[in-house]
């Protein structure tokens, strides 16, 4: 049996963690949890699953929860409940499936904890990647992926020689706006940005992939996650999202990973790893009801966000934890109505501009920046733009 803790429960990956936990009893068991503010929600989870400990954001809503559940569930809150949901049961793994740079510390504490992570967080990577990779080297601690295309080239690299290859192919679905040009993008709603074709996610990733700053973050996540320099690493547009990612080799030999876009398969893959199970009320793919398969170049100046994180990506230091968190706020400031789609991308590009670059930053370093760059991005609200 084995535990799992999870950060994030109420969240789409949260979610569907909880789905394939439940879907295999006999193999996995919740012994941790946290959420954010959805306390409805983490009050069914905490009597359908009977975790030892449920971290919530704030301490009032804490409060509340306690009272509703009762005292075989331990409720903590802040940042010191949520590394403790991470770190303080007999978990072997800690499935990181919060959203933003909060994702952090969690992760470093639940490494030196010995826990295997399951990562989905991928601002964590994003934000401190050199930190995170270095710690769970030293203290020998396996980061598995759970980001689909990540999930997919770990699975085309499964007893490879990483110096026979080309170069790492993430696909990209194109989001919500695929096919409109940067004219069409003026006047986009945020319902619009919110209607993904192929996935069903959360609402920043969902926002993310529409300006393809998602696929940006995940260049750079697999960057540290795979250990190869950004001139190895490629991004095609394939509109399907059936294959999840490829690896070509030397060789000229390219190995892709194929799937229905389900994300219980990579959740699920992360937890049972490097065996495998059978995907409950899972969908097969059936290529002959796909049909036909689509790929484009991509065009770096349609998906500006993709350009500006492969230029954080590669000027290092500082400039990712800039992107992402310049991102977050932008993102934030969008969905809440304050700023037009477009904006979003020039933010971050002024942030960049603004921000001065330090070459491998600590962490206190990287909060610092964090915390300054969503200042000096809700500033420019008020500068007028
Ligand atoms: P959601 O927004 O659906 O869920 C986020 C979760 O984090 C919720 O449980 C939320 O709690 C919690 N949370 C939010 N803010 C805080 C905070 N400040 N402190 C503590 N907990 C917080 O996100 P997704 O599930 O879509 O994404 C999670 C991560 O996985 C992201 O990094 C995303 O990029 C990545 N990912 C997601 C995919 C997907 O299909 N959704 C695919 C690949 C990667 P509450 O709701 O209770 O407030
Ligand atoms: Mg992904």
């Amino acid at each position: 049996m084995k535990l799992v803790s999870l950060l994030g429960a109420t969240g789409s990956i949260g979610v569907q963690t909880l789905d394939v936990i439940a879907s295999h009893p006999e193999q996995f068991k919740l012994s941790a949890m946290s959420v954010g503010k959805n306390i409805e929600t983490a009050e069914k989870i905490i009597s359908e699953f009977k975790p030892e400990i449920c971290a919530v954001q704030n301490e009032e809503d804490a409060k509340k929860l306690r009272t509703a559940v009762g005292p075989s569930t331990k409720i903590v809150s802040g940042m010191a409940g949520l590394i403790e949901a991470a770190v303080s049961t007999d978990s072997s793994v800690v499935v990181n499936a919060v959203i933003g740079s909060v994702g952090l510390l969690p992760t470093l504490k639940a490494i030196e904890a010995k826990k295997t992570i399951a990562l989905a967080n991928k601002e964590t990577l994003v934000t401190a990647g050199h930190l995170v990779m270095e710690h769970a080297k030293k203290h020998n601690v396996t980061v598995l992926p759970v980001d689909s295309e990540h999930s997919a080239i770990y699975q085309c690299l499964n007893g490879e020689d990483t110096n026979r290859v080309e170069k790492l192919i993430l696909t990209a679905s194109g989001g919500s706006f695929r096919d409109k040009s940067r004219d069409e993008l003026k006047n986009v709603t945020v319902q619009e940005a919110l209607n993904h074709p192929n996935w069903s996610m959360g609402a920043k990733i969902t926002i993310d992939s529409a300006t393809m700053m998602n696929k940006g973050l995940e260049v750079i996540e697999a960057h540290w996650l795979f250990s190869f320099d950004y001139s190895k690493i490629d991004v095609i547009l394939h509109k399907e999202s059936i294959i999840h990612s490829m690896v070509e080799f030397v060789d000229t030999s390219i190995i892709a990973h194929l799937g229905q876009p389900d994300m219980r398969v990579p959740i699920q893959y992360a937890l049972t790893y490097p065996d495998r199970l059978e995907l409950v009320k899972g969908k097969r793919l059936n290529l002959w009801e796909v049909g036909q398969l689509h790929f484009q170049k991509m065009d770096y100046d349609r998906f500006r966000c993709l350009k500006l994180a492969f230029d954080a990506g590669i000027a290092g230091g500082l400039m990712p934890t800039v992107l992402n968190a310049a991102n977050e706020k932008a993102v934030e400031l969008f969905l809440n109505g304050h700023i037009t789609f477009l904006e979003i991308e020039e933010m971050i590009e002024r942030a960049m501009l603004e921000l001065s670059n330090v070459s491998t930053p600590d962490l206190e370093t990287i909060q610092e920046t964090d915390t300054r760059t969503r200042i000096f991005v809700e500033s420019l609200l008020s500068k007028g733009r």
